[in-house]
């Protein structure tokens, strides 16, 4: 298994979810058995590396490559999600996008003051998810190890709003 054959199972479908947005679909990726794989091995080796306590993964597509990187790496599984999706009593944080606002939410008892969390998702774009994911850990005192992603949209210059933490990411893309 190689990069390339791994980034030739993620597939472009343009205009989705809406005109102008090229999507980046992992569901080939995931049908590809060797490519998931080798996905998991990869994000467990860059993510290992920073130590972290635990695993924050992003809703939805976060969860499936958050939680088997958690089982590999035998870590506790945290989950960040859309709002009104969680049972118990939460903690939230609304975000800015480009038009308009967004909000996640975790339950209020998910992270620890001192704990070191390995946030995941599957894909960082304008990085605006995943710097609300890392505000709302930093709200209860946690620290963030680092952001790992399986693509990353170059482009978009997501990175710069996780200045001071440790980025990863599998595949990159320099354009639409
Ligand atoms: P952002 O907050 O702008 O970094 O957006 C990241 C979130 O939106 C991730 O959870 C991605 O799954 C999703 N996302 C944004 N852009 C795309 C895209 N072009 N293809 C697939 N997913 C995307």
């Amino acid at each position: 298994m190689n990069i390339a054959t791994v980034k030739s199972h993620i597939r472009d479908v343009p205009d989705f979810p809406k005109p102008g947005i090229v999507f980046r679909d992992i569901t080939p990726l995931l049908a590809h058995a060797g490519s998931f794989r080798w996905t998991i091995e990869r994000l467990r080796e860059q993510v290992s590396a920073h130590r972290p306590d635990g695993i924050v993964a992003i809703e939805s597509r976060g969860f499936i490559f958050g939680a088997a990187l958690a089982a590999a790496l035998e870590l506790p599984l945290q989950l960040v999600r859309k709002p009104g999706k969680l049972p118990y009593r939460k903690i939230g944080v609304t975000y800015e996008l480009e038009y308009g606002a967004d909000a996640i939410e975790a339950h209020e008892d998910a992270f620890l003051a001192g704990s070191r969390y390995a946030i995941v998702d599957d894909l960082i774009a304008t990085g605006g998810t995943a710097a609300a994911t890392a505000s709302l850990i930093r709200s209860r005192q946690g620290d963030i190890a680092c952001c790992a992603f399986v693509i990353e949209l170059d482009f978009l210059h997501g990175r710069d709003k996780l200045a001071g933490y440790p980025v990863e990411s599998l595949l990159h893309y320099d354009s639409e």
